[in-house]
C-alpha cells in the first residue's frame, strides 16, 4: 500500500526513490568509483574487483536505510518472465550479533541453481549450472525489501540462457554497425549508438470474485469456453471512454509504484474491449525498456488484486472481443544527440535518415520471418491475422509522403509535396509528421514520424526477442552498406547507387493499404511474403542458414543456441495446448457435462408432468430433445478431444508434437467449445456453472 508520506508528496519528489540511480551514485560513491561505473555504463569495460567492492557497499547501505533486508540477483530465463532467488545480507558476527554484508563478488557474479530452468537441451549437452552477470546499464531497485540487481544469466561454458544477454549484445553490434554510417556522414563526435524502444501495454481487469470461479481463467489466464455476450464492443463506447472509479484508483496506485521504481509511465486509456486498458511509458534504451516492461506487467498483477480485480495479460482471454498487443516502438540515437530516424533538417541529414530508412526497409523484407516468429505463441496466435492485430504477414507502412520521397529518389525526379518541389539530396525536404492514414493500425510494422512501430507482440511477451533481432538485423544491413560505402571513391554518388538499387529491390515489403483485406493476402503472396499463419508454421523458420549465419556473425547466438530457443518455443507452444486441452476435459466433465443432464432431466420431468396433466408439452419435449443432443455432442466432443491430447503427447519429436497441438488438438477444442458455447445459450444463468462473459466484460 501507498505510504501517507508518499501521498503527500510530489511525483518529482518521490520519483525513482526506489532506484539506486545516478543521482544516488553520485552522492554516494567516492568520485573515481562513481567514474568507473559512468565509464562501465557506457562503454561497456568490466568493473575492477575493487570498485565492484565499494559500489556494493553503497548500494548495501543505502538499501538497508530503505529498509531492504536481501538481495537477488534479477533475470530473465527463458520463461518469458522474470527470475529472482533471495539472500539476506545477514551473516553471523561474534557474540550472537549480525552483520550486514555485500562484496563486490555478490554484486557483480550469482549462482542462482538455476538447473529447472528451459535450456532447450543446451544444459544436457553443456554444464548443468549457470551463473549471473550483473547488467550495470540496467539500475538496481528495492521492491518488497529486496535489492534487485538486474543480471544476465549464462551457463558456465558460455552459452546463453536468458533474454537480457541476446539484447545487450545485439545493441553492442548495432552500436557499431551504426558508428560506420555516422563516420561516412562525416560525423566524429558520436561515439555510441543505442537503441530506444516505448512499448505500449495492453491488458484487460477483472473481478477477481468471478475470475475465482473460472478454472479456465485461473488456470490458463484465457477463457476456454464462454457464450457471445449479447453486447460487445461493437458501439465503440468504451474505447478512450472514461475511466470507472476502481479502474481508476488501479491505474493511479500502479503510476505512483512504477514512478518509484523510476518507470516512466505516461499514457494511461481505456481500449476498445470492454474491461480492457492500456499503459504507455515514455521509451528508453532498449534493455531498461525491456526491464521496465517486466515490471510494469509484474506490478498490473500485483496491485490489481488490492483492488479486487485480475489483471489478465494473456493475448486473448475472450474470443470474439479484441485481444491484447505490445506496441513496440522502435528507435536509435547516437550520443551526440540524433535520432537517427528524423528526417533531420538539412539535405545531409536527409540522405543520412534515408539511408538508415533503407537499411530498416531492406531488413525487414529480408528478415521477415525473424521478426514473426518473435511474436510467435499460442496466444497469439488467436491475434494475428484475426482483424483485430496485423495480419502474419509482415510488411511495412512508411506513408504517402515517404513513399513518394522513395519513389522519387528511384526514379531520379523531383519530390513534389503539396508546398513545393525538392530535389532529394540538393534540398532540405520537409518533416515528415506521424502519417493520418494509418488511422486503421493493419501494418505490421509502421513509420510513425520519427520511429517504428511493430505491432505484432503480444499483451504477454518479452519485448526482448523482438528487440534482439530487429538490433541484429539492422546490423547487419548497416554493415553491408557501410562495407560497400568505405570502399567508394566517391561517396555521394556510391550511396545514391546503393539507396536506389536497396529501394528497387526491396521496395515489395512497403504497403500502405488496409492489412485486414483479403486482397492483401493475394497481394502478398504474389510479391512473394511469407505468410507464416501459426506458431508452429513460424518459429522452425529460426534455423534457416542464412539467418543462424547472421546471428553467429554478430556472435549474438550461435547456432546451438538459436537450435535450442526453437525448440523451447515449440515446446512451450505444446505445453499451452495440451494444458489448455486438460483444464477443457476437466471443465466439461466436472462442470458442463453434469449441469447439462441435471436441467435436461429437469426439462424431461416437466415435458411428463405435463404430459401426465393432458398439458399441451411441445416446448418442454423440444427444448429436452436440443438439450440432449448438445449432451451427446459435447460428450462425443470430450472423447474426441481426449484422444488428441493421448495421442500429442506419445509424439517423441518435439517439432512434430507441436505441429499436431495445433493441427489436431486445437481443432478438437474448438469443436468442443462450439457445443458448449451453444448450450450455454440454452441454460438459465442461475444454472451455468460459471460466470458469463456479460458478468466478466461488464461488471468491474
Ligand atoms: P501511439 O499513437 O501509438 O499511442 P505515441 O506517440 O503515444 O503513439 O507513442 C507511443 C510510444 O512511442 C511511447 O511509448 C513513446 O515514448 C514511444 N516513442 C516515441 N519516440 C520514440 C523513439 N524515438 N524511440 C522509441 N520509442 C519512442
Ligand atoms: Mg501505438
Amino acid at each position: 500500500m501507498m505510504s501517507e508520506q508518499v501521498m503527500h508528496e510530489t511525483v518529482a519528489e518521490y520519483f525513482g526513490c526506489n532506484v539506486f540511480n545516478d543521482t544516488v551514485m553520485r552522492e554516494r560513491l567516492p568520485k573515481s568509483a562513481y567514474k568507473a561505473v559512468v565509464r562501465t555504463k557506457e562503454l561497456g569495460t568490466a568493473l575492477s574487483p575493487e570498485v565492484a567492492d565499494v559500489v556494493a557497499n553503497a548500494m548495501k547501505d543505502w538499501a538497508i536505510e530503505h529498509g531492504a533486508t536481501h538481495f537477488t540477483h534479477w533475470f530473465q530465463p527463458m520463461t518469458g518472465v522474470t527470475a529472482e532467488k533471495h539472500d539476506a545480507f545477514v551473516s553471523p558476527a561474534p557474540h550472537g550479533r549480525v552483520l550486514l554484508e555485500f562484496s563486490g563478488k555478490e554484486l557483480v557474479k550469482g549462482e542462482p541453481d538455476a538447473s529447472s530452468f528451459p535450456s532447450g537441451g543446451l544444459r544436457a549437452t553443456f554444464e548443468a549450472r549457470g551463473y549471473t552477470a550483473w547488467d550495470p546499464t540496467s539500475d538496481a531497485f528495492i521492491k518488497d525489501d529486496s535489492l534487485y540487481i538486474p543480471t544476465a544469466f549464462c551457463s558456465y561454458t558460455g552459452e546463453i540462457l536468458d533474454k537480457k544477454t541476446p539484447l545487450l549484445r545485439s545493441m553492442e553490434v548495432l552500436s557499431e554497425q551504426a558508428l560506420r554510417i555516422l563516420r561516412l556522414f562525416g560525423n566524429t563526435r558520436a561515439t555510441r549508438v543505442t537503441t530506444t524502444v516505448g512499448p505500449e501495454q495492453e491488458y484487460f481487469l477483472v473481478d477477481k470474485k468471478y475470475y475465482d470461479q473460472r478454472e479456465d481463467l485461473v488456470i490458463t489466464g484465457r477463457t476456454l469456453f464462454g457464450a457471445k455476450p449479447p453486447k460487445g464492443q461493437e458501439l465503440e463506447d468504451h474505447y478512450f471512454g472514461n475511466i470507472k472509479q476502481r479502474v481508476s484508483d488501479f491505474m493511479k496506485e500502479l503510476d505512483r509504484e512504477l514512478w518509484k521504481l523510476g518507470v516512466y509511465a505516461k499514457t494511461k486509456h481505456n481500449e476498445v474491449a470492454p474491461a480492457q486498458h492500456e499503459l504507455a511509458p515514455v521509451f528508453t534504451t532498449s534493455n531498461i525498456a525491456a526491464d521496465h516492461n517486466q515490471l510494469t506487467m509484474e506490478l498490473m498483477k500485483k496491485i490489481a488484486l488490492r483492488h479486487g480485480l485480475v489483471c489478465l495479460l494473456h493475448e486473448k482471454p475472450f474470443a470474439g472481443i479484441n485481444g491484447s498487443g505490445k506496441h513496440n516502438n522502435w528507435s536509435m540515437s547516437s550520443n551526440d544527440g540524433q535520432n537517427l530516424l528524423d528526417p533531420g533538417e538539412t539535405p545531409q541529414d536527409n540522405m543520412q535518415f534515408l539511408t538508415f530508412l533503407c537499411a530498416v526497409i531492406k531488413g525487414v523484407h529480408e528478415y521477415a520471418p525473424l521478426l514473426r516468429l518473435s511474436a510467435a505463441s499460442a496466444g497469439n496466435d488467436h491475434r494475428l491475422g484475426a482483424n483485430e492485430a496485423p495480419p502474419a504477414v509482415v510488411s511495412m507502412f512508411i506513408g504517402t509522403e515517404l513513399e513518394e520521397v522513395i519513389e522519387a529518389l528511384e526514379s531520379g525526379k523531383k519530390y513534389v509535396s503539396s508546398t513545393a518541389e525538392f530535389d532529394i539530396g540538393v534540398d532540405a525536404l520537409p518533416n515528415f509528421t506521424k502519417d493520418t492514414t494509418d488511422r486503421n493500425r493493419t501494418s505490421p510494422f509502421a513509420f510513425t514520424g520519427n520511429k517504428f512501430e511493430f505491432r505484432m507482440l503480444g499483451s504477454a511477451d518479452s519485448i526482448s526477442c523482438t528487440n534482439t533481432i530487429l538490433n541484429t538485423i539492422i546490423a547487419e544491413e548497416l554493415s553491408q552498406f557501410a562495407d560497400e560505402l568505405e570502399k567508394a571513391d566517391d561517396f555521394d554518388a556510391a550511396l545514391h547507387e546503393l539507396l536506389v538499387r536497396t529501394i528497387r529491390e526491396h521496395k515489395q515489403i512497403i504497403f500502405n493499404g488496409d492489412g485486414y483485406s483479403d486482397e492483401w493476402l493475394e497481394e502478398a503472396k504474389r510479391r512473394g511474403l511469407p505468410n507464416l499463419v501459426s506458431t508452429t508454421d513460424a518459429v522452425p523458420e529460426y534455423t534457416r542458414p542464412e539467418f543462424v549465419a547472421m546471428f553467429e556473425k554478430f556472435k549474438v547466438y550461435t547456432k546451438v543456441e538459436i537450435e535450442s530457443r526453437t525448440e523451447i518455443l515449440l515446446e512451450n507452444y505444446a505445453k499451452v495446448i495440451n494444458i489448455e486441452a486438460l483444464t477443457m476435459l476437466d471443465m466439461a466433465r466436472k462442470q458442463i457435462l453434469p449441469t447439462a443432464v441435471r436441467v435436461t432431466k429437469e426439462v424431461c420431468d416437466a415435458a411428463l408432468s405435463k404430459q401426465s396433466l393432458g398439458l399441451d408439452n411441445s416446448y418442454e419435449v423440444g427444448h429436452a430433445s436440443e438439450l440432449s443432443a448438445l449432451t451427446q455432442s459435447i460428450a462425443a466432443a470430450v472423447t474426441a478431444l481426449d484422444d488428441k491430447v493421448v495421442a500429442a503427447q506419445g509424439i517423441e519429436d518435439t517439432k512434430a508434437m507441436a505441429k499436431f497441438c495445433r493441427s489436431d488438438v486445437f481443432v478438437a477444442m474448438q469443436t468442443l467449445r462450439g457445443f458448449v458455447d451453444q448450450l450455454e445459450t440454452r441454460v438459465s444463468s442461475r444454472d451455468w456453472p460459471m460466470p458469463s462473459y456479460t458478468d466478466l466484460l461488464f461488471t468491474v
